[in-house]
């Protein structure tokens, strides 16, 4: 219960003139990705707390998207109340959806 995610996602760069995507775009992209992200999160971790402490993980994903190669790079910062509940939370987080 009470999964916590939080998203940092920002750009990076000078906007190109002839950009792929618009500032508008995007924003959708960004949403896209928060709800995408957030709905596979929750599906993995919804019911996954610590054995020892009740704790359920929280994550923080941070996206930059650069503006000059027009890549989005995602990362997965992953807080839990312990090592031993941070290792199982690592291995369901990179198992297949
Ligand atoms: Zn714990």
């Amino acid at each position: 219960m009470g999964l916590k995610i939080d998203f940092d996602l920002r750009t990076r760069g000078e906007e190109l003139p002839d950009a792929f995507l618009d500032p508008y775009e995007l924003e959708l992209m960004f949403d896209n990705t928060r709800r995408s992200l957030g709905a596979a999160l929750e599906r993995k971790f919804g019911a996954v707390v610590c054995a020892e402490h009740a704790q359920a993980p929280s994550f923080t994903i941070s996206g930059v998207y650069d503006n000059e190669n027009e890549e989005m790079d995602i990362r997965y910062h992953v807080d839990t109340c312990c090592q031993h509940f941070l290792l199982r939370v690592m291995q369901i987080l990179n198992q297949r959806a």
